[in-house]
């Protein structure tokens, strides 16, 4: 199925959306579930989007490293795009815990319902419509300390862009076996996705940074980072049909949540 990548790859001043997204098979679910059931979650994503991927237009048959370039948010599309061949027309159901009264229950989705915001469309193609594919932020305190030879000035404006594949994976599913809490992954997420904040943030980028500034200062970058990214924009607001209360699922993992299991 030839699919439109929200993004796309930069090759020689052209934008590469084009996509074949390959059919899943049975040979494709068995190597995702054995990655899966032997915590292998590097090789989980790297070998379905490998597999997934048979051709980018202008590219040809893409190469692993042309794989670990492509932006996070189009490698998360073809997931997605993978869960919707598999379900075929069918509404799968997720199985929700309701943080308020513990009420264990599922809820259908529609996949084919799920937004996908592209480049170009309304809301995105101003913050996004340049060659760094950034997003500008203001903080409310000064970022002192990145440039070694200039300590007293701060910053307080940048810049914030979109994480690549490769990015995505040494930060989640790291080679060596290392237990990191969620909240050290976010960090660690977010110092990806500055592109800009002072001079020299490029070079010393670091999570020492993050931790010093003033929480609201972080929630912005976040809100800016999370927010005004084109890609997959699934509905996660959730309603409990025991206390009608609602809570959000922070997104879905289509590979985890919809491919592997048999939700589908
Ligand atoms: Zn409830």
């Amino acid at each position: 199925m030839i699919a439109t990548l929200p993004v796309g790859l930069s090759r020689n001043g052209q934008i590469l959306t084009q996509v074949d997204v390959a059919v899943p098979t049975g040979a494709m679910l068995r190597q995702t579930r054995d990655n899966f059931l032997s915590n292998k979650r590097r090789q989980l994503y790297l070998d379905l989007a490998k597999a997934a991927i048979t051709k980018i237009d202008g590219l040809g048959t893409p190469t692993e490293s042309d794989i670990l370039s492509m932006y996070m948010v189009d490698v998360e599309f073809v997931y997605y795009t993978l869960a919707l061949l598999d379900c075929a027309g069918k509404k799968p159901e997720l199985s929700h815990t309701c943080p308020h009264c513990g009420n264990v229950f599922k809820r259908e989705y529609d996949l084919e319902k799920v937004r996908v915001a592209r480049l170009g469309d309304e809301g995105f193609d101003t913050p996004f419509d340049n060659p760094e594919r950034a997003a500008p932020f203001v903080l409310s305190k000064p970022v002192t300390g990145i440039d070694a030879d200039d300590l007293d000035r701060g910053y307080t404006r940048g810049k914030v862009g979109l994480m690549s594949f490769g990015d995505w994976l040494d930060i989640t599913c790291p080679k060596k076996t290392e237990i990191r809490g969620i909240g050290t992954v976010q960090s660690e997420s977010l110092v990806r996705g500055i592109i800009e904040l002072g001079p020299d943030w490029r070079n010393t980028g670091r999570v020492a940074v993050l931790d010093k500034m003033p929480t609201c200062d972080i929630k912005t970058i976040e809100k800016v980072y999370n927010g005004e990214r084109p890609g997959v924009k699934p509905d996660t607001e959730v309603e409990c049909p025991r206390c009608e209360r609602t809570f959000d699922v922070f997104g879905f993992d289509w590979v985890t949540d919809f491919f592997v299991s048999s939700a589908v």
